[in-house]
């Protein structure tokens, strides 16, 4: 009887310590990219948590949604299972990668306390309650800044994640080609090639095109057009901006019209003042432009587009980042 209640006390010992200790241990910190995430929200998410976790705070990747084509194969092609999907952040510390915009920032983030933030876009209007470490720089992608914190801070990067990083970068910089394209990007990539063991960064880039264009042909108008669709809040307006890229835009030209209706649509259902469609196209080396919306006559004039029916094309226009958010947002703000 006697052994029995000891049993019992020791039972107990055991199941209130092991209660204990997750009280004990440090949250575990969220990292996660925008909505729509492209392979660097992803790729920059997986990196962030590994530095933290490697710097003595555990944190762990997270996606704002599913990976597109090109993010699923570097993720097969490095060995990474894709980010959990999470929509809700409330209670959690977060650092957020790859965007500081409200409007691209998970609905409830101003429930979370935002930690941290690695970026290389604009601000973009992001609150936080507390103290919080933040670094951005104007360079080609979010893992080019991770890339020189890990070098700073002296932790090694894993031959995997170093390939999954690089991929990051020829996807932000279509492989050095978009004008935001930075010294330092060249510079990151090569450092991560040689971790990753990677002879060859242009057929890197050139399969991870070819696998989101394969996708693209598959796609329906209407996911094609959601596929990168960004929104963003413009003085009292909100502005949709979408881009396509391919390395042939020819092979879109006979879904011409069914995507110009999809955008009209979109624009409608959204409720958006204005909707910006840009179709790149890698190897002619431009973008066709076309605006929608009750706003449509000033971001044509922002843009100079001077057909609006049929699409403008804009040779060496590459960035939204960059050419298009910088025009659009002076317009808007006057
Ligand atoms: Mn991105
Ligand atoms: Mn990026």
């Amino acid at each position: 009887m006697r052994l029995k209640v000891y049993r019992y006390l020791f039972a107990l010992l055991i199941f209130t310590g092991a209660q204990s200790i997750p009280t004990m241990a440090l949250a575990t910190i969220l990292v996660v990219g925008h909505q729509n995430p492209d392979t660097d929200a992803i790729a920059s998410a997986i990196a962030a948590a590994h530095l933290k976790t490697a710097l003595g705070s555990p944190a762990q990747a997270r996606a704002q949604g599913k990976p597109n084509a090109e993010t699923r194969f570097v993720l097969k092609r490095f060995g990474f299972d894709a980010p959990l999907i999470q929509h809700h952040y409330a209670g959690h510390d977060v650092i957020l990668v790859d965007h500081s915009d409200e409007q691209l920032a998970p609905e409830d983030i101003n429930k979370a306390r935002i930690v941290g933030i690695y970026d290389h876009h604009k601000l973009g209007g992001i609150r936080s309650k507390e103290p919080l470490e933040i670094v951005t720089k104007p360079w080609g992608s979010t893992a080019t800044v991770l890339q020189e914190i890990f070098v700073q801070k002296n932790i090694p990067i894993p031959p995997p994640l170093a390939g999954l990083m690089l991929s990051a970068i020829l996807s932000d910089t279509r492989t050095f080609v978009s004008p935001t394209t930075t010294p330092q990007d060249r510079l990151a990539a090569r450092v991560l090639a040689d971790i990753a063991g990677i002879d060859d960064m242009n057929a890197l880039g050139q399969q991870m095109l070819q696998a989101y264009n394969e996708e693209m042909q598959q796609l329906d108008e209407a996911t094609l057009v959601g596929l990168d669709m960004k929104i963003f809040n413009m003085g009292s307006f909100k502005i949709g901006v979408t881009q396509i890229e391919t390395l042939d835009a020819s092979m879109l030209t006979p879904r011409w019209p069914l995507l110009q209706k999809e955008i009209l649509k979109f624009q409608k259902t959204q409720n958006l003042d204005g909707v910006v469609m840009a179709i790149t196209d890698l190897q002619r080396g431009g973008s066709t432009l076309f605006a929608v919306g009750p706003q449509a006559g000033r971001i044509q004039k922002a843009l100079k587009l001077d057909d609006p029916d049929a699409g403008t094309w804009k040779p060496d226009l590459f960035s939204r980042k960059r050419q298009l958010i910088p025009a659009l947002e002076l317009a808007f703000s006057e």
